[in-house]
Parts: C-alpha cells; structure tokens; sequence
C-alpha cells in the first residue's frame, strides 16, 4: 500500500470561487427575472484577445512544422536563447540588466512559484503575506512546510515590511500584489532586500503584474533594487500582460550570484539547482509558444499589450473614482488590475458579496478567500468591459 503525501491533509480546500459559483447560480434560480443582469466583476482572468503579433507569431511558427528544415522537436530546457534574450532586452528597455542565462521559460508563474519550494529544505521560516495568491500557502503547505504570516492591514497599506524580531531564510513577496493592487516603492523595496541581505534570506518576487505599474518611479523588478541579485529570484509572466493565460508562458530569473553555505560549509547556487530542476522534470515550453512571445516581447509587441492594458485600466479608473466619491478606503487601481475595498458599513466580505449580488447583482470576491486579513475587504477587478463596469459602479454608487 501506497503512504500517502498526508500534507496534503492540511491543504485547505479551495473552496473560494467553488462558493462564489455556488452562491450565484442558486441567486439565479431563485431571481430568473434578474439572472440577465448579473455583472462579473470578480474575474482574476483576462477577456481581451490576444495581440496581432502574437497571432502572427503563433501562425508563422505553426508554419515552420511543415517542413523537415524547419521543424522544432524537443528545445532547451530552458527555453531557446532568441526568447531568454527577448526577456532580457525587456528588462533592458525599462532599465534593469539581467544576464539572458539567468532567464529560464516555463510554462507558467504559477507551476515556477509552486515547483521552486523543491529547492528548500523543510526547516526554513517561510514569510508570507496576509492576504495572500493562494498558491505561495498551498505549495509550501503540500510539503509539509511550515509558514509564518506578516500581515498585510490598512495600517501598513496592505504593503507589510520587515519585522527585525523575525529571521526569515524565505519572504514571498507579490508586487503590485493580487489581491490587494498595492505596490511596493523603491525604498520599501530595499528595506525587503537589506533585511534579506543581512539575514542571509531569500526572496520570491512574484512581478506577474509588473505591466500595470503605472507610476514611473514605482519599482516593476526586484532588480531595480541594488543588491537584490543576491538575495532574491524574480517570477513573471505573459498571462495578465499579454493575456497569455490561455496560451502559457513565463519567465523566472534565478541570477548565478544566489548562492547559500550549506551544512558541510560549501556553497550552493540556487541558479544551478534550478537548471538541474527544470532540465530533469521538464522539457521545456512549445516553440510555437516561445517563437510567440518573442514578438510580443519586442518594443512594438509590448505597445499592442499596453492598449489592453490601458483598456482594463481605464476600468480600474472609473471603480477607483466611485469608492473615492464614496470615501471607500482602498488600494490598487492605478499600478494594478484590482481594486482592494473596505467593505462599506462594517460588513464582512462574504455579507458584503450577498448584499451586492442582490440588491445590484454585482459579483465581486470577498477578501476572506485570500486571508484573515481580508475579512473586511472585498476585490474588484478591471477585466470586465466598460460598459458592464461603468454599469456596476452606477448600480453601486446608488446603493451606497
Ligand atoms: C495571474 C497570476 C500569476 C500568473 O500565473 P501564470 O501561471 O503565469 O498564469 C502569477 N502570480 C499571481 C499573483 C497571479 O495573480
């Protein structure tokens, strides 16, 4: 008989858009007259299509398996050099050097986030925020790893900092976060990469939302922080920037500078073990998914990205300026796709949700889903339409 990963015994059910689902469809079966009126504001997923050059891409690169001549079988583990150099002429163009053989293409920042914890042993103080993208907590949790929280509350702006009490050896940071939009500045960033420094830790920089920092001072790597090529690894990804979610691709950097003494005082480079990671158990992202991305990646693909990016942020703009009418505290909405409220009249986020979904029939998700610290606060996002959304804050600023 099997014995069973038991850890998998602690990992919450992810019942958040399971109950969310669940809620809706029974509002639509009791309110048949008003099931035409529901407005989703609740999707974590992108609606505009892909951008011509991507659709290009792919055509031309599903093109080349006609012939013997140019037919791709199996590529690099790490992706083809064209693409991680695509990555780094990116990097470059909003100013921050990193070396193309740091850059490795996978499949998606979720599995990367997720695989990464193979590299760790179990007896690390793992930091994570509160709230939370649940996968940092689930991944670490499924290998039976412990976490410590640092919340993230309106009093620190949803952006936690380091707790000098506390050593950490791993710090999970999101930035601009989902779910809360906030975005980390310059200096708080480099108070994350000293105290890494000065512990000896190692940070996981989650930046798949870096495409809508919209401030230009506002850090969009943890690369524009001096220092943090030793101390941290950095996730992104295509999905939220050139609405990828569907077609799949990501980019991790893990610099040859992060390396760890390890118990018989030699050092390990986290770069290494990662390379070994992925050339074992993966065989590397579809070229025709590569070839894509390496045209979205250039400066005229990014440009098309950045007129959906505008689309979904102008969304942002009009639900910003609602709760600020209605003197709603919130975060996000100007470096990120989500909007991160107060629930209004001390309701807690899922009261919140069945009052919206009935009286104006507006979906959103309750806070609660992603932490404690979201008992109270309720996310927003920009991927609807305008015209839905613009309908919504209408329906919303009359309720309120
Ligand atoms: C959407 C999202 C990602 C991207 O995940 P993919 O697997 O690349 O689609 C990563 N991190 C966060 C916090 C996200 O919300």
């Amino acid at each position: 008989m099997p014995k069973l990963n038991e850890n998998y015994l602690n990992v919450q059910d992810s019942y958040l858009f399971a109950e969310i689902a669940r809620r809706v469809s029974a509002y639509e079966e009791s309110h048949p007259d008003k099931a035409g009126d529901i407005i989703r504001l609740g999707i974590g997923d992108v609606t505009r299509p892909l951008t011509k050059r991507a659709i290009e891409g792919l055509h031309r690169a599903v093109d080349e398996q006609t012939t013997a001549e140019t037919f791709k079988g199996y590529g690099p583990e790490q992706g083809y050099a064209f693409v991680r150099e695509a990555v780094a002429d990116y990097y470059r163009r909003n100013g921050v050097e990193v070396d193309a053989d740091d850059v490795f293409i996978s499949d998606g920042a979720k599995s990367d986030t997720g695989n990464i914890t193979e590299l760790f042993a179990q007896d690390n103080v793992i930091l994570v925020p509160d709230p939370v993208y649940p996968v940092y907590v689930d991944t670490n949790t499924m290998d039976g790893k412990k976490i410590v929280y640092m919340n993230g509350t309106e009093e620190n702006d949803f952006l936690p900092m380091p707790d000098d009490r506390v050593k950490a050896d791993i710090i999970y940071l999101c930035s601009p976060n989902n779910p809360t939009g906030a975005c980390y500045n310059k200096e708080q960033l480099k108070k994350w990469v000293d105290y890494a420094l000065k512990n000896d830790a190692v940070i996981l920089f989650d930046s798949a939302y870096e495409a809508f920092v919209s401030e230009p001072e506002l850090p969009r790597s943890i690369y524009a922080i001096e220092g943090a090529k030793k101390c941290a690894i950095e996730f992104c990804s295509l999905s939220k920037t050139a609405g990828f979610t569907g077609t799949r691709f990501s980019y991790t950097i893990v610099p040859k500078e992060l390396t760890f003494a390890v118990s018989d005082g030699r050092r390990m480079s986290l770069h290494d073990m990662w390379n070994r990671r992925q050339s074992t158990k993966f065989n590397g992202t579809p070229y025709i998914i590569q070839y894509a991305a390496a045209q979205v990646l250039t400066e005229e693909g990014m440009e098309e990205c950045m007129e959906n990016i505008s689309y979904y942020m102008e969304n942002a703009r009009v639900i910003a300026e609602t709760l600020r009418r209605k003197n709603i505290p919130f975060t996000g909405g100007v470096n990120s796709p989500y909007i991160w409220f107060k629930c209004p009249d001390g309701m807690e986020s899922w009261e919140l949700f069945d009052h919206l979904l009935e009286k104006i029939q507006v979906v959103g998700t309750p806070g609660a889903g992603f932490g404690v610290n979201g008992k109270y606060h309720f996310r927003l996002t920009s991927f609807g339409t305008h015209e839905k959304t613009k309908e919504a804050m209408k329906r919303f600023e009359q309720l309120f």
